[in-house]
């Protein structure tokens, strides 16, 4: 199965790949993780990508699709899609490389958000650099404060989260990643998760778009 979670940043596809990830035994794939291991790590890529990030701009397609095509290579489950893709151009490469797994996009998530909101979790959160999952300051305080409750490593702001860049980051959604909504609701495999909600309701909601997908 291959499950995409599209929205805009900071509406909960990290948290929800990773609540998915445990319940379902997906894989979950987020290019931005894969980016910011490279940037770390200082690769030929991370060095590449690096401005994009910083500047709240989009890693230019080519260079995206053969960083994910190269993770890709000896994986075989199902996977969580989270970040990509993010532009109708990457979209179309990712069916070409499904179709070449005899596999397709079987559900599409939009975590549906308001700006408001993103700005509120953008501001707040705090990442495990080791196991990538999530906190915020607020809303999902980790038990020990700047640190992780799973591997009590010291959680860190991402340098792109702050206010300024996060409104860039959204200009870019805006312009680059939404038309993907229609697209994949031509192609009758979006499902609409109102990730204002708390986030019991919206995890209830895709439990179910995910156990039917399943029993399809
Ligand atoms: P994210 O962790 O998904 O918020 O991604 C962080 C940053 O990584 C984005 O703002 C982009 O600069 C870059 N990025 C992540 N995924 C993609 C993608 N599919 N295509 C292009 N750039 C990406």
């Amino acid at each position: 199965m291959n499950l995409v979670l599209l929205g805009a940043p900071g509406a909960g596809k990290g948290t929800q790949a990773d609540k998915i990830a445990q319940e379902y035994g997906f894989l979950h794939i987020s290019t931005g993780d894969i980016i910011r291991d490279n940037v770390v790590n200082k690769t030929k890529d991370g060095l590449e990508t690096e401005k994009y990030v910083e500047q709240g701009k989009l890693v230019p397609d080519e260079l995206m699709i053969k960083m994910v095509e190269e993770y890709l290579k000896n994986i075989d489950q199902s996977i969580i899609w989270d970040g990509f893709p993010r532009t109708l151009s990457q979209a179309e490469k990712l069916n070409k490389i499904l179709e070449n797994r005899n596999q397709h996009v079987n559900l599409v998530l939009y975590l549906k958000i308001s700006e408001d909101k993103i700005i509120e979790r953008i501001k707040g959160r705090l990442v495990c650099m080791k196991c990538k999952r999530t906190f915020h300051v607020t809303i999902r305080p980790p038990k020990i404060q700047g640190v992780c409750d799973f591997d009590h490593q010291p959680l860190i702001k991402r340098s792109d989260d702050n206010e300024e860049k996060a409104r860039v980051r959204i200009k870019t959604y805006c312009n680059e990643t939404e038309p993907l909504i229609g697209y994949y609701q031509a192609k009758q495999v979006l499902k609409i998760i109102d990730s204002d909600e708390n986030e019991t309701v919206v995890w209830e909601t895709i439990n179910q778009a995910i156990e039917s997908t399943l029993k399809e």
